[in-house]
C-alpha cells in the first residue's frame, strides 16, 4: 500500500472537541486515508515511505465548497452590476445556451484547478454535461457530489437521462465521485416536476441538490402562486424525503426553520454572491442554533467571481459580526468548525472528511504561514481566518494523493486550460436576443 509521510507540520485539531493548532506533527498517510498522526518523530514507519517536509506550514482539513456551477468560471466577469433577473435572464442563461459540452470540459478544469490553488479538495457541482465534470473530477485527482441541473420544462426524459449518468458515475475515480439529482429550484421546476425527481432519487437511493428561497421575491412568488413557502413546498413534493444539499436558502421562514431542522439536509452558503446581489445572508445564526448544517460555497464565478473559498469564510465571518453589531458573534472556533466539519456534514460526509484524523480520507491543504501578511506568528486560527490567502495554499492532497506540491499542480495543465478557455470567450460571450436556456421569473 502507498504510504506517505508530512513532516513536521502544524495542524488543526478537532479532536478535543474544539478547534486548536497544534504545532511540531506529522501525519502519516495510507492509500486514501490517515493512518495516524503524532507529534513529530513520534510514528512509527517503514524508511521508503514518501516524505513530504512540511517544516511551517499549516495543515488544515482540505477546504469543502458545498455548492457550485464550476464551469461557469468561463462566463466569469460577464454579468456585473445587475439585478438577479437582468443576470438570468439577460446574461447568464443566454449565454449558457452557447454551451457545448466541450465548453464545459474546459470549464471544469480551469474551476477545478483554481479550487485545488485555493486547497479545495471537495465540491458539490450542479451544472449541465456532467459527464464532462465528472471526467474532469476523474483526472484532476478532487472529490465531489455531481447533480446534473434539470429544469422542469425540460421533462421526465431529461431527468430519466439524468438517472443514467447518476448510474453511469456513482462510486467511480476511486470512490470520488458520487452522483444525485439536480432539479433546478422550485421557480423554474413545478410541484409535480419536484413529486417525481424526489420519487426517482428515493428509487435510485440518492439525494437531490437544489437551490431555494434565494431572494425575497422568489418567496412571495411562491406564496402568491402555492400558498407555500418554497421550503415548504420541497417537503410537499416530498424533497426531504431523501438527503438534501440546499443552495442558498436565505429567506426560510420561521416554520421552514422547522423543516430544515427535520430533514436530513443541509444548506450551502456563499456570502459573496449574496453581498453582491444585493440580497444578504442566511439566517446562520439560528441554522446554527437549531444545528441545521451549513457550510461555505462559492456558487458559479459568473456570481462570485472566483472559487476562492477562503474568501467566503472570511466574508461570512465579517458579515455577521456586522449584521448583528456584536463582534463576540461568530468566535473563530465557530468558523473553523462551519469551514470544516459543518461543510462535511452538508455534503452528507461527515466521519469521511472535513477533520484530520486517524481513520478519515486523506484531504489535507498545507498552508504557508511566513507571509508578512501573516507576521508575527502568534495566534494561528486568527491567521488562518483573517490573514491567510488562498496564495498561501502550497501543497493539497485528497484520497490520499498529492494533487498540488509547491503551488505546482500536478495533475491539471495550467497552459493548456488557459489557451483553451480563452480562445472560447468570443464565441460563449454572445446573447442572441430570444436564446435563452430558461426564463427567471422572480
Ligand atoms: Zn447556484
Amino acid at each position: 500500500m502507498n504510504k506517505k509521510i508530512i513532516k513536521n507540520c502544524d495542524l488543526l485539531s478537532f479532536t478535543k472537541g474544539k478547534a486548536e493548532v497544534l504545532t511540531g506533527q506529522d501525519i502519516l498517510i495510507e492509500g486514501d486515508h490517515i493512518q495516524a498522526i503524532g507529534t513529530s518523530g513520534s510514528l512509527e514507519f517503514e524508511p521508503d515511505v514518501e516524505n513530504i517536509p512540511a517544516d511551517g506550514l499549516l495543515a488544515v482539513p482540505g477546504f469543502i465548497n458545498t455548492h457550485a456551477h464550476v464551469p461557469m468560471v468561463l462566463f466569469r466577469n460577464l454579468a456585473e452590476d445587475v439585478t438577479p433577473s437582468v443576470w438570468f435572464n439577460d446574461y447568464v442563461w443566454p449565454m449558457e445556451s452557447n454551451l457545448t459540452e466541450e465548453d464545459v470540459y474546459w470549464g471544469a478544469q480551469l474551476g477545478m484547478a483554481e479550487m485545488i490553488e485555493n486547497g479545495v479538495t471537495c465540491v458539490a457541482d450542479h451544472y449541465f454535461y456532467m459527464d464532462e465534470i465528472a471526467r474532469s473530477i476523474e483526472e484532476s485527482g478532487m472529490r465531489a457530489n455531481l447533480a446534473w441541473a434539470v429544469f422542469g420544462h425540460e421533462g421526465e426524459e431529461k431527468v430519466d437521462q439524468t438517472v443514467e449518468f447518476i448510474k453511469r458515475w456513482q462510486s467511480k475515480a476511486d470512490g470520488r465521485i458520487t452522483t444525485w439529482l439536480g432539479p433546478h429550484a422550485p421557480y423554474t421546476t413545478s410541484p409535480e416536476f419536484l413529486a417525481m425527481c424526489a420519487e426517482k432519487a428515493a428509487e435510485n437511493k440518492v439525494g437531490i441538490h437544489i437551490h431555494v428561497s434565494e431572494t425575497v421575491a422568489q418567496v412571495k412568488l411562491s406564496l402568491e402562486e402555492f400558498g407555500i413557502t418554497p421550503v415548504k413546498l420541497l417537503q410537499e413534493a416530498g424533497v426531504f424525503e431523501v438527503p438534501t444539499i440546499l443552495a442558498h436558502c436565505v429567506f426560510p421562514q420561521e416554520d421552514d426553520l422547522d423543516i430544515l431542522a427535520a430533514a436530513e439536509t443541509g444548506v450551502a452558503v456563499a456570502p459573496r454572491t449574496y453581498m453582491k446581489h444585493g440580497t444578504g445572508l442566511a439566517p446562520i445564526d439560528q441554522y446554527w442554533e437549531r444545528s441545521i448544517p451549513f457550510g461555505l460555497a462559492t456558487d458559479g464565478a459568473a456570481s462570485n467571481n472566483t472559487m476562492d473559498i477562503m474568501e467566503q469564510m472570511r466574508l461570512m465571518t465579517l458579515y455577521s459580526k456586522y449584521k448583528t453589531g456584536d463582534p463576540t458573534q461568530m468566535t473563530m472556533e465557530q468558523v473553523v468548525e462551519i469551514a470544516f466539519r459543518s461543510s462535511a456534514k452538508v455534503m452528507h460526509m461527515d466521519g469521511k472528511i472535513g477533520e484530520l484524523k486517524p481513520g478519515l480520507l486523506a484531504d489535507i491543504t498545507l498552508l504557508r504561514q511566513d507571509g508578512l501578511h501573516a507576521t508575527p506568528k502568534a495566534n494561528a486560527l486568527a491567521s488562518l481566518i483573517y490573514c491567510l490567502r488562498a496564495t498561501d495554499v502550497d501543497t493539497v492532497l485528497c484520497n490520499g494523493k498529492v494533487l498540488m506540491q509547491g503551488r505546482q499542480l500536478l495533475t491539471l495543465d495550467k497552459e493548456r486550460i488557459r489557451k483553451e478557455v480563452q480562445s472560447r470567450l468570443h464565441r460563449l460571450s454572445q446573447r442572441v436576443p430570444g436564446a435563452r436556456i430558461a426564463y427567471y421569473p422572480a
